[in-house]
């Protein structure tokens, strides 16, 4: 019952009791997943898509099930705190000229399904699959599934480096990748924990919660397009277009940079 197959049919068999309405042909009306869903479930292949009483849902490999809506109306935080999978794509990811963020808020990509992050990447310290690659000639511990993706920055940002010498000092002295770990002053897992993230060179970044406190946050950033780009043209997400701004973050969310995930 472990093979994606199987447990497409688990959903397909609690199908039954709650189907849509069924057409005269006898064909259930509603019998795809909402787009998203299935753009999620691309990217993530450990989510399976299932018909619950509820609506529209997703069954991880542990047998769980989860709404894809909850139907609970959230602010910003109860949506960090308690998201549900549609919550995480909620705020528009937009890629293009780097520009001050100066809607409160507006964070693409700090909303985070861990359930999802757990069953696809480790729930766990040991669980989680690193593997040493090299990257612009420091050794760094990445997931498995995600170090091609890094690779491909890692050729991108040489050539780069290779026309333009006034990149480099964003790209030594990296900060790090995987580190299982809590984010700063909260209860959630930090995106390092999977081994999906990447931090460049503290010493060139802004990070909001190096502002004086009881401010209004003041969006900062000396990080080059170029090096942007080159993430983002991997499917990895910048915290530079935070409002809670982080210019060292990239974060492997392909979901966020594809046009089909986006909610309709
Ligand atoms: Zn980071």
């Amino acid at each position: 019952m472990n093979s994606r197959s199987s447990l497409l049919l688990v959903g397909g068999l609690l199908l039954a009791p709650c189907a849509a309405p069924a057409t005269d042909a006898g064909v259930p009306s509603v019998d795809v997943p909402p787009a998203p869903l299935a753009c999620l479930a691309k990217w993530y292949p450990v989510l399976s898509p299932v018909r619950l009483e509820s609506g529209w849902g997703f069954r991880l490999p542990d047998g769980r099930t989860y709404p894809f809506n909850d139907g609970r109306a959230k602010s910003f935080e109860e949506k960090l705190e308690s998201p549900d999978l549609e919550d995480t794509l909620s705020i528009p990811y937009r890629t293009g000229p780097l520009a001050p963020v100066t809607r409160e808020d507006e964070d693409p990509g700090r909303i985070r399904f861990d359930p999802l992050f757990h069953a696809a990447y480790g729930a766990s310290e040991d669980r989680v699959d690193v593997v040493p690659i090299r990257f612009l000639g420091q050794r760094l511990k990445v997931h498995r599934k995600v170090a091609p993706a890094f690779r491909r920055v890692a050729a991108r940002l040489e050539a780069l480096l290779a026309k333009d010498a006034s990149l480099k000092p964003f790209l030594t002295n990296l900060g790090g990748t995987f580190h299982w770990r809590k984010i700063a002053n909260t209860n959630r897992q930090s995106a390092h924990s999977y081994g999906v993230s990447i931090d460049l060179n503290p010493s060139r970044a802004h990070y909001w919660e190096w502002q004086p406190k009881h401010q209004p946050l003041r969006w900062a950033n000396t990080v080059p397009q170029a090096i942007v780009d080159a993430f983002e043209a991997e499917g990895f997400i910048w915290g530079g277009r935070w409002y809670h701004y982080d210019t060292m973050h990239f974060e492997y969310r392909p979901e966020l940079l594809d046009p089909a995930c986006a909610p309709r």
